[in-house]
């Protein structure tokens, strides 16, 4: 982070920040701050002689929260949401339970804590409680109890549940939070936000990824100098070039719009090219997109195909599973838009923190740890999962397509997901409906124990993709989406490659090195894909608009240096 003029910061100084660009663009606009109340809890003992003032504040909390919980309610959740009615009654029923209410009373009065804690405490228990056990009604009645909790904590620190800052919610708000959180991601998107600004560096988060498929310029790593920008403030994002300009004037809005790519950079599709290293092994680069509009990158900078959709992000906006049309159009769609390059797409990766509220979900106490991705589906929602593959299965019937699934760790998960695949394949079968016969079935290896596993578990699947980003938290056991760890998720800390290492080996003796794929933050990194190459493995997953930047580093890589 750097100051250009750290000494005279005035309201109306222009002052240019440095931060990593997620998502490229350049946009103008006016500063919102994100809603969410961020100030740590106070742990200190109470004052002495402040216990009665403390649980009258409480009960004022509680009575402003029940005023206002419709409004609250319709903020947080998805605007026109039919269940909202049935919302407000769920928090009002918590709010109005007495019993509970009574004890966060007590343990205010006996332990001497300040109501914040003893809230958050209280509802954590009563949250975590609920979202362990098997009835998805109860796991869902967990999301109120956060929704509530987080009201009940806004409005006695802020006396009230207004936002921060309301100026600026038109169509130029840059959207500034110190979090880089999913749900910091969706409160932006349902504030129409043209731009997100966050002093988080957890790039590789699921957040970071949520921003970068949303399409809005986003900037990560930037600290505002403290007072200086407030809601209404003007700012510059240029993305392109990773610079936040606070207060620019017009001479500086012109220089850098002028500096920004005019129209595409390729407008012409080239057909598929493998980057060749040194020793002229082909490395073949697939991209890592999104959503279905972003698939002409794939022509644009000569790519195999997509080696991975994550179709959970089209779910995380709307709080609930697409319906089986939808899905069906969206895959089309990107189908259509590759015109005859391969595509895989992921199943629903939800749980952990890539989450929402509705979202069947079982958290516990380690959501990271818990029922994700194809955990979720074969436990709690094999319904869901159904759907999705029946879509997936339709709109690739004349492609060639493949479906991956997150978070496999036991030879068990993959034979049941199959087995549901080939439920699915008969029903559509029997109804002569058209699908794809020949749809591969792809692993995550992005489990430890997966990786370790590749002997037993690779001789049943068509393909695996190793998540280095996962990989890399669940080695380290450090959480990808918590900035202040971000140094322990560096390979050389979490023994990565040593364990990919073994991958290859496991692969090569199958004679399936060919068939794993890379993906991640890890192989976006020219000298970790130099070192990918050197390992032997063929396939990385990038982001396209790297590939210039991998071909070139790759040039100087062998595949036998391993
Ligand atoms: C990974 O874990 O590296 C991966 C590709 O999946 P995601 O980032 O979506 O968890
Ligand atoms: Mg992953």
């Amino acid at each position: 982070m750097e100051f250009e003029t750290p000494h005279t910061l005035a309201p109306t100084n222009e002052v240019c920040l440095t931060g990593t660009p997620i998502r490229r663009g350049l946009v103008v606009g006016i500063a919102r701050f994100d809603t969410v109340i961020a100030s740590p809890t106070n742990r200190d003992p109470l004052p002495p002689d402040r216990a009665e003032s403390e649980v009258q504040r409480l009960q004022d909390a509680i009575l402003t929260v029940q005023r206002h919980l419709t409004d609250h309610v319709r903020q947080l959740h998805i605007p026109n949401n039919a269940d909202l009615d049935q919302i407000v009654a769920a928090h009002h029923l918590i709010l109005e339970d007495h019993h509970f209410i009574e004890g966060i009373n007590e343990r205010i009065r006996t332990e001497q804590v300040f109501a914040e804690r003893a809230v958050e405490e209280a509802f954590r228990a009563a949250a975590d409680r609920l979202s362990t056990t098997r009835d998805s009604y109860l796991r869902a009645r967990a999301e109120d109890i956060r929704d509530v909790c987080q009201a009940i904590r806004t409005a006695l620190i802020r006396g009230s549940l207004e936002p921060a800052s309301t100026t600026s919610t038109g169509p130029d708000t840059i959207f500034v939070s110190p979090h880089l959180h999913v749900s910091s991601v969706l409160r932006a998107q349902r504030a129409g936000a043209v731009a997100f600004v966050t002093e988080s560096h957890a790039v590789t988060s699921h957040a970071g990824l949520l921003l970068r498929a949303s399409g809005i310029p986003s900037l990560a790593g930037i600290t505002l100098p403290a007072g200086f920008v407030q809601a209404g403030t003007p700012l510059l994002v240029d993305a392109d070039h990773g610079e936040l300009v606070i207060n620019p004037s017009q001479s500086t809005r012109s220089r850098l719009q002028r500096r920004r790519p005019t129209g595409p950079v390729v407008s012409q599709p080239v057909p598929p090219e493998p980057a060749t290293c040194a020793d002229g092994t082909a490395i073949e680069l697939w991209g890592n997109i999104d959503t279905p509009d972003d698939m002409d990158l794939c022509h644009t900078h000569a790519l195999h195909g997509v080696g991975l959709f994550r179709t959970e992000f089209m779910m995380l906006a709307r709080g609930e599973a697409p319906r089986e049309e939808e899905q069906y159009n969206v895959y089309r769609k990107t189908v259509e838009a590759l015109r005859g390059r391969p595509v895989v797409l992921r199943t629903f990766d939800i749980g952990a923190e890539k989450t929402a509220p509705g979202l069947e979900n079982a958290g516990g106490t380690n959501p990271a740890l818990g029922l994700r991705g194809l955990r979720r589906h074969l436990v709690h929602c094999p319904e869901e999962f159904r759907t999705q593959l029946r879509a997936i299965l339709r709109a690739t019937h004349d492609s060639d397509a493949g479906v991956l699934l997150p978070m496999v760790t036991h030879l068990d998960d993959l034979r049941a997901a199959k087995a549901h695949l080939l439920a699915v394949r008969a029903e559509l079968e029997s109804a002569e409906v058209p699908y794809n016969p020949k749809l591969k079935i792809g692993i995550m290896i992005e489990v430890p124990a997966a990786a370790l596993n590749l002997d037993t578990l690779l001789p049943e699947a068509d393909f695996a993709t190793v998540g280095t980003n996962d990989l890399a938290q669940y080695l380290a056991a450090a959480d990808r989406n918590n900035a202040d760890l971000h140094a322990y998720l560096a390979p050389e800390v979490s023994g990565l490659f040593t364990l990919l290492k073994l991958v290859a080996a496991q692969a090569r003796a199958q004679n399936r090195l060919q068939e794993i794929y890379i993906a991640g933050a890890l192989p976006t990194d020219p000298e970790h894909a130099r070192r990918l190459a050197g390992l032997g493995f063929q396939k990385l997953i990038v982001d396209p608009e790297l590939s210039t930047v991998l071909r070139t580093a790759l040039a100087s890589a062998r595949a036998t240096q391993a």
